[in-house]
């Protein structure tokens, strides 16, 4: 029988001839005891573990450009629930994938998959379940699992009193490269390369946030901007902060735009940058340099954990500053 608003079984790209072509990769895991295929996936989560759990769905037209690159988009729907296993110190394990399409295609099947898959293989991923639907705009859900040993995993609410704030990488550069691709900013072809990448493949910290734990008392993935990000961190743990401006680790791309605002205000209000900002001890930092030499991204220290009960964001001077919020999810 064939279901309404569904491709045809039979077809050449049928829901299962789909899933089989594009969405059934080797067994990888030996805690996967049933992949694809059957009406659910049977995982083992080893004694000791908590599964962490994050869903983020990409709708065409609000997170993504209808032209843009499938393989970067593969790419960038694991990369995003693999941030938030990162923020919680997860390893990642298991993804499943919910997909609408308008209609199959394989011109972009495939190199969405391969950017998927490819992703999924550097970090030890297993894709186990899905489904297709056809739909108005495509539309990618993405559901990564992660195991964290139990107690160790990293909520937004640790933030204590006297906490240094961190992040880690150089925030913002999404963001800019966002605001040149719309034409709200004059391109700068010197960096256009790094910053497409930053966009478009973002890469998620998943070994910053493996080496956090023990050390951080509140963690998040940059995804709505920093300070909106950290303000989450800071409510959840009833305190606020401060961050100094002038400590914001910039890119050269970024710092290429010189004095003025615009190099803070992308840094602090600019989303998708799938950094982590956490909070420590700072009588812990030489063991979070010990635990981040080797990794590809550097940590910096931004501000203070404070009693107030907000966020300030100082200048060279200690003078507070007015900030943008970051992205708004409706
Ligand atoms: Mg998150």
């Amino acid at each position: 029988m064939t279901l309404p608003g569904r491709p045809e079984v039979g077809d050449d790209l049928s829901e299962f001839s789909l899933i089989r072509r594009f969405f059934s990769p080797p067994a990888s895991r030996r805690d996967v005891v049933l992949g694809v295929g059957d009406d659910c996936a049977l995982l083992r989560v080893p004694e000791g573990r908590e599964l962490a759990v994050s869903i983020d769905t990409l709708v065409e037209g609000v997170h993504f450009l209808p032209a843009a690159d499938p393989e970067a988009l593969g790419h960038k729907a694991l990369a995003v629930s693999l941030s938030d296993l990162a923020a919680m110190a997860a390893d990642p394990a298991w993804a499943t994938l919910a997909l609408t399409l308008p209609q199959p295609d394989v011109t972009w099947l495939k190199p969405f998959s391969h950017g998927l898959q490819t992703l999924a293989e550097r970090f030890g991923v297993q894709l186990v379940g899905g489904d297709t639907t056809r739909g108005p705009v495509t539309t990618i859900t993405l559901q990564a699992h992660g195991l964290v040993p139990e107690g160790l995993g990293l909520l937004r609410s640790g933030a204590q009193l006297g906490d240094a704030i961190y992040v880690t990488g150089c925030p913002g550069d999404a963001a800019l490269a966002l605001a040149m691709r719309l034409g709200r900013f004059p391109t700068d072809d010197r960096w256009q390369p790094y910053l497409s990448q930053r966009l478009d493949r973002p890469e998620p910290r998943v070994a910053a946030g493996l080496a956090l734990r023990g050390i951080a008392t509140a963690c998040i993935d940059v995804s709505d901007g920093l300070a909106a990000d950290l303000g989450h961190i800071l409510r959840a743990s009833g305190v606020g902060g401060c961050i100094r401006i002038p400590d914001l680790p910039l890119s050269p791309a970024l710092a290429a735009l010189g004095e003025g605002p615009h190099a803070a205000r992308f840094a602090l209000a600019g989303g998708d940058d799938y950094e982590l900002c956490f909070t420590a001890p700072p009588a812990l930092e030489h063991v979070l340099e010990r635990a981040f030499a080797g990794l590809d991204c550097g940590f910096a220290r931004i501000g203070e954990v404070q009693a107030h009960r907000e966020l300030r964001c100082l200048d060279a001077d200690g003078r507070e500053v007015e900030t943008e919020q970051g992205y708004r999810h409706f």
